[in-house]
């Protein structure tokens, strides 16, 4: 999936509107059906019908013929598309690079902020596998309305911004967190190259015992990375140690703790005979004495991410994990796209209201009118 930044400069507000309309939508509506699109908009005289061509046409939107109605859902590419535009307004994000990786659940992208200061943009893309295919085996949706694409990258990228964070705001060596819209993350960019392209360090057994000093700290701290392996640390020329992607972390209390703690020292074990031929006889053991400094986990719970969004994405893991291997796009949009949840504001005198906020209120107003309350959430 191509991030398209050029679709950035060519929109009016009035489509804006229309695109932001779609999402509000989806928190209710797999489909959203093209009258409460309008009905969102609220643009003169039909404004929104052919707006809602124009997005679709750009792949902003897809067209849906549903059994019941017709109807629109927003496409990954609508969904960067109000991210980065939100974090164009905060200035966290002024122009989008190079592509610099592509995972099975993310693109990374280098961007630079106003004042050219190059950072890394992530994208969760957690839909790449198809969620019919989970529905089907384990009625998954049934279980959880919410499992759509949006929400589950939505969730990904709240917990790897929550957790950066902590992480950050602790001392431990990790990239800063800068922002955080929807699915996507803006962080520090890191002047390194990951450990799976070092062929010769200076000091092999040094960084061996830095790296499992690092297991055993976030361990003391409450924590398991739970993906420590030669693609998430990243060497700079120092020789220095510095770990990212953190979607999939696990507190030292979950059920597999000592399963997760033991993969990653095993991971750093055979990566470290395999390519440096060292081995050593010293390497840390879980148990339940690890010494607790104190518990991170409370503290990115405090953060925004909750115990309930973490069961969501966990159960969505554990649906995937019975689906490995097929993969195609056959993704589909249910609910709950916001970003910011704020609280009730319908004081239009207020300041400066964002294109979401305002279409909130549209939507609102509308259901005081208008009898959508069948439409509500949950
Ligand atoms: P994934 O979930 O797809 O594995 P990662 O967060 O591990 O995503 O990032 C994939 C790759 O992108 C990394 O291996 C690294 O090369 C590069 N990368 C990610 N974040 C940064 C960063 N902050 N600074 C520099 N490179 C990064
Ligand atoms: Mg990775």
């Amino acid at each position: 999936m191509k991030l398209d930044a050029k679709a950035l400069r060519y929109m009016s507000s009035e489509d804006f509107r229309v695109l932001t309309s779609v999402e509000m939508g989806s928190k209710n509506h797999e489909v959203v059906p093209t009258s409460l699109i309008a009905q969102i908009a609220q643009l003169r005289h039909g404004g929104s019908h052919k707006i809602v061509g124009e997005l679709a046409k750009r792949k902003l939107i897809a067209r849906v013929q549903n059994a019941k109605y017709d109807g629109y859902r927003l496409t990954y590419g609508g969904y960067d598309y109000l991210a980065l535009k939100t974090f164009s307004k905060r200035g966290s994000v002024y122009s989008v690079g190079n592509q610099i990786g592509v995972g099975k659940e993310s693109d990374i992208y280098i961007v630079a902020n106003e004042d050219d200061e190059q950072l890394v943009l992530k994208l969760q893309r957690l839909g790449r596998v198809s969620f019919r295919t989970i529905k089907s085996k384990r009625d998954y949706l049934q279980k959880r309305k919410s499992a759509s694409w949006m929400y589950m990258s939505r969730l990904a990228a709240m917990k790897e911004f929550a957790f950066m964070k902590v992480l950050y705001e602790n001392g431990f060596p990790v990239p800063e967190p800068i922002d955080l819209s929807r699915h996507c993350v803006v962080m520090e960019l890191i002047d390194a190259f990951p450990l799976r392209q070092v062929d010769e360090v200076a000091n092999p057994a040094q960084l061996y015992s830095d790296l499992m000093d690092l297991i055993v700290k976030l361990a003391q701290h409450g924590l398991i990375h739970g993906d420590f392996n030669e693609f998430n640390i990243l060497i700079k020329d120092t020789g220095k140690p510095i770990l990212i992607d953190f979607p999939q972390m696990v507190s030292t209390s979950h059920a597999n703790a000592e399963y997760y703690f033991n993969r990653d020292v095993e991971c750093i074990r055979v990566f470290f005979k395999r390519r440096f031929g060292y081995e050593s006889l010293l390497y840390p053991k879980f148990t339940k004495h690890i010494e607790k400094e104190f518990d991170l986990d409370i503290q990115v719970a405090a953060s925004g991410f909750t115990k309930k969004h973490q069961e969501e994405l966990d159960e969505y893991r554990e649906a995937l994990g019975e689906n490995e291997g097929e993969e195609d796009s056959d993704v589909e949009a249910d609910d709950d796209t916001e970003d910011e949840e704020e609280g009730s504001e319908t004081d239009s005198n207020r300041k400066e209201m964002t294109e979401e906020e305002k279409a909130e209120e549209r939507l609102r107003n509308l259901r005081l009118g208008n009898d959508l309350s069948d439409d509500e959430e949950h």
